[in-house]
């Protein structure tokens, strides 16, 4: 079994099969997905936080759902980040929250995007949590940092994801970084045009290092500055820099999804550094496990078992 496509076409055979019942289907893929997703509701999702305050990280919890272009999802969306953030507030969960820019109106404008994460950062800041914009793919990029820059006048307790994929990614560092802006590094997950985007992982992550390094040219750096990521080798070369900076760096912070390289986060708790946890969570996310399963080749087996199990 090799590929994800091969474990598609096998649950089409099964789905002809007599004995074929997609709700048990659809429970055990959801039942794998566990390891990756909080779950199918905010209560669900707070409940993973909860873990991962118990295993000495904080959470971010992300409502699944990008693109949404219709009035009613894009404001059942804002909605769901008020529940969560009253949820997060009376249930007392360390937790911040991660927000996609076309699940609140960037696919249909600026202004409404714009005014949703005016609304969101602002009851944000009444509940006590810190709120991260995710980045999405490149045509959103712009718009998406400038909107960033809007709600960070009015909110300090926000950041902004930055792509190392982006080859555009070094001058917009510069600029936030003039704003004292607040941080989060990773690789990029969408699939970008050659002009646009560094292709092969080397390039990728020498940009990662590129761009950490101008962050710690300035060793006193007020913003929040996450290094998200799972690649160890890119771990160690913050730690390297944070300590020749004699630990000034005082906001420095891990963000590492749920479900992957657990025992590189206890590793970071045990020696004293903050580590967060990304929990997305919501009818979604089908689509988000499927993306974590194609990561690794281990995930597709134990897939692959589970299928031919049930
Ligand atoms: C907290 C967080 C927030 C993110 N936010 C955004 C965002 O806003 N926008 C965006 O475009 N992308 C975002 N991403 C996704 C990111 O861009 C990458 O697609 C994703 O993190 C995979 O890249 P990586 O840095 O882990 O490196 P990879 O090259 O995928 O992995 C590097 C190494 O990590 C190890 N590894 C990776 N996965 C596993 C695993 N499942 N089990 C064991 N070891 C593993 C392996 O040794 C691997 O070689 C976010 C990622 C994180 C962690």
């Amino acid at each position: 079994m090799k590929s994800l496509e091969e474990i598609i076409l096998l649950q089409k055979k099964i789905s002809h099969s007599p004995n074929y019942d997609p709700i048990l289907l659809e429970r055990m893929f959801f039942k794998i997905s566990k390891r990756w997703i909080g779950g199918y509701s905010n209560i669900d999702a707070i409940t993973e936080a909860k873990k991962s305050n118990q295993r000495g990280m904080s959470a971010i919890l992300n409502y699944l759902g990008e693109g949404n272009t219709e009035k009613s999802q894009i404001d059942s969306s804002v909605s769901e980040y008020f529940t969560l953030l009253d949820l997060l507030r009376s249930k007392n969960v360390s937790a911040s929250i991660s927000v996609k820019p076309t699940q609140i109106g960037l696919s249909i404008g600026y202004d409404v995007c714009l005014e949703n994460f005016r609304r969101i950062s602002e009851k944000a800041k009444q509940t006590g949590h810190f709120m991260w914009i995710d980045i999405e793919s490149a045509n959103f990029v712009e718009d998406t940092l400038s909107i960033y820059l809007e709600v960070l006048r009015k909110n300090r307790d926000t950041g902004v994801a930055i792509q190392s994929y982006l080859r555009r990614s070094h001058s917009d560092l510069l600029h936030l970084m003039e704003n004292s802006a607040n941080l989060r590094i990773v690789k990029g997950a969408y699939s970008e045009q050659k002009d646009k985007a560094y292709q092969s992982n080397n390039e990728i992550s020498q940009n990662f290092s590129r761009l950490v390094k101008l962050i710690f040219k300035e060793p006193t750096y007020n913003g929040v500055v996450a290094i998200a990521t799972h690649d160890s080798k890119l771990v160690d070369e913050a730690l390297a820099l944070y300590n020749k900076g004699s630990k000034r760096m005082k906001n420095l912070q891990f963000q590492l999804l749920k479900g992957v390289r657990d025992e590189l986060k206890e590793q970071l708790v045990k020696n004293g550094y903050v580590v967060l946890e990304y929990i997305p969570y919501g009818a979604k996310w089908l689509q988000y496990s499927l993306r974590r399963i194609r990561e690794r080749k281990r995930n597709i087996f134990l897939l692959a078992r589970s299928l031919i199990q049930s």
